[in-house]
C-alpha cells in the first residue's frame, strides 16, 4: 500500500475518533521508528507508555514467537501455565497478599476495579465512588464517569450514578465528600493525561489514613504509572502507601494488549465465579509476552536505571527553565514520566519535533509529556532531548 492509499482507507473506512499526524510508520526497533518513506525517528513516547522496553524488544518477541507456535488463546474456564506464572510473579512483586484478574486494557481494568469495589460495598450498604478532578481513567462508561474532565464526558450522559469527583491533592475536599455510603476512592498517583500532576506524599498518606478510618477502599490507577515507569515496579512504592485495589495495563505487556486488576486477597475474594469475566483476558500469548517484560526489567536492573537517568533529565529540563523563564512554567517528573509545562500551547512543538525526527507528546494543551522506554540507551535519550532543545530554541526565538 502506498502512503496515500493508507490515508484514503482511514478516511473512508475507519471511524473518525482520532486526530492523526500524517505519518505512516512501518517499523520500530528499540527507541527508533521508521516511516514508510524510510525516515528514522527517535521515539521518546513509545506506544503512549505501552512500549516500556521500546519497540519489538527481543525479550518479548521471543516469548510471543514461542507461545504463538504452541497455544495462542484459551477460554478462562480452563487452566494454562502462562497465566499462572504471570499472576504469581505479579503477586510476588507486591508488598501485600493479593490476587489478580487479567483483562485487555486500562479502561477494562478500571471497570473491573469499580465492580470489585461495588461488590465489596454491597454487603456494607456502600456504593459511592469518589474520583479526582482532572483525572483520566479511560473511555468506557464507568471509567469515563471516574474521569474528572467534562471534555471527555460531553454528550455521553447519563453516566454511571453514585460517582463524585473532588479536587486532586486536596485532603479536605476528599474528607468532605466521603460519607457512610462511600465504598472507594480512586486515584492516579501521577495524573498522566491530566498534565503530569504529582500527588504529594502528605496527601497520599492522609488519603490512606482517611480511607482506613472510614472503611473505604483505596484504588490506585497505575495503568500509566505502573511497571517501572516511575522508577519502581509500582508508583505507590515511591510513597510507601499501599492500595487495596490497583489497576495495571499499558506497560504490562510491552506492546501486547493486557490489563490487570490486582486486589488485596480478602477483597479479591468477594468475586465469585460468574461475577466478572472477559473472553480474551489473560491468554497464553499475552501472559507469555508480559512475563518477558517483567523478566527483562529485573534482569537489566531497569528500575534503578530509570531513577538515575530521571534525575539527569530533570537537571537538563531545569536548565532549560532557567534559560527560558518566561516560556517554561514548570518541570515535573516521577521516574520516566516527565512533564514540561509551557506558558503557551505546545502542539506546534510536537509537530516541529516530528519534522526533525522526534516523537514526544503534548497533553492538556500546554504540557510537553515525555515517557521514554525504560531501556533507552543514554545516548539516544539525550540525542532526542537535544533535538527538542533545538525545536524549543527555534520556537521561543520567533515569538
Ligand atoms: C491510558 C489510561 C487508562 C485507559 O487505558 P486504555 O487501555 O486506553 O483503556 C486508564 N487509566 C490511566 C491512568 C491511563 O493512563
Amino acid at each position: 500500500m502506498k502512503k496515500q492509499d493508507v490515508f484514503d482507507a482511514y478516511v473512508s473506512c475507519i471511524m473518525n475518533t482520532y486526530s492523526r499526524f500524517p505519518i505512516v510508520f512501518t517499523k520500530g526497533k528499540g527507541s527508533f521508528l521508521w516511516d514508510i518513506d524510510g525516515k528514522k525517528y527517535i521515539d521518546l513516547f513509545p506506544g503512549w507508555a505501552v512500549s516500556v522496553l521500546g519497540h519489538c524488544p527481543s525479550s518479548v518477541i521471543n516469548g510471543i514467537r514461542y507461545q504463538a507456535a504452541r497455544l495462542v488463546h484459551l477460554p478462562n474456564n480452563f487452566y494454562h501455565i502462562q497465566q499462572a506464572k504471570l499472576a504469581k510473579e505479579l503477586c510476588l512483586l507486591l508488598p501485600f497478599e493479593a490476587k489478580a484478574f487479567f483483562c485487555n486494557s486500562g479502561a477494562e481494568a478500571v471497570e473491573g476495579a469499580l465492580k470489585l469495589a461495588r461488590a465489596w460495598g454491597a454487603s456494607r450498604g456502600k456504593k459511592k465512588i469518589i474520583a479526582m478532578k482532572n483525572s483520566f481513567h479511560g473511555r468506557t462508561m464507568g471509567a469515563l464517569t471516574l474521569t474528572g474532565q467534562s471534555v471527555y464526558q460531553q454528550g455521553f450522559d447519563p453516566l454511571v450514578p453514585a460517582v463524585e469527583t473532588v479536587e486532586f491533592n486536596d485532603i479536605n475536599a476528599l474528607e468532605q465528600a466521603i460519607d457512610e455510603k462511600t465504598c472507594a476512592v480512586a486515584l492516579e498517583l501521577v495524573q498522566g493525561e491530566g498534565g503530569v500532576n504529582i500527588a504529594s506524599e502528605e496527601y497520599v498518606g492522609a488519603v490512606r489514613e482517611l480511607c482506613d478510618k472510614k472503611d473505604v477502599l483505596l484504588i490506585f490507577d497505575e495503568v500509566q504509572t505502573g511497571i517501572g515507569r516511575c522508577g519502581q515496579w509500582f508508583c505507590f512504592q515511591n510513597y510507601d502507601v499501599c492500595p487495596d485495589i490497583m489497576t495495571l495495563a499499558k506497560g504490562l505487556g510491552g506492546g501486547v494488549p493486557i490489563g490487570a486488576v490486582v486486589a488485596r486477597k480478602h477483597i479479591a475474594d468477594v468475586f465469585r465465579p460468574g461475577m466478572h469475566a472477559t473472553t480474551f483476558g489473560g491468554s497464553p500469548l499475552v501472559c507469555k509476552a508480559s512475563l518477558g517484560v517483567l523478566k527483562e526489567i529485573r534482569k537489566k536492573g531497569l528500575l534503578k536505571r530509570v531513577r538515575r537517568l530521571s534525575d539527569k533529565c530533570v537537571d537538563l529540563f531545569k536548565s532549560w527553565q532557567k534559560r527560558w523563564p518566561d516560556k517554561i512554567k514548570d518541570v515535573r517528573a516521577m521516574g520516566f514520566m516527565f512533564g514540561i509545562e509551557l506558558k503557551a500551547e505546545c502542539k506546534g512543538i510536537v509537530e516541529s519535533s516530528l519534522r526533525k525526527g522526534l516523537l514526544i507528546n503534548c497533553t492538556h494543551g500546554k504540557v510537553l509529556r515525555i515517557m521514554p522506554a525504560l531501556n533507552i540507551p543514554e545516548k539516544v535519550l539525550f540525542s532526542g532531548l537535544e533535538i527538542l532543545e533545538g525545536v524549543l530554541d527555534e520556537a521561543f526565538s520567533v515569538d
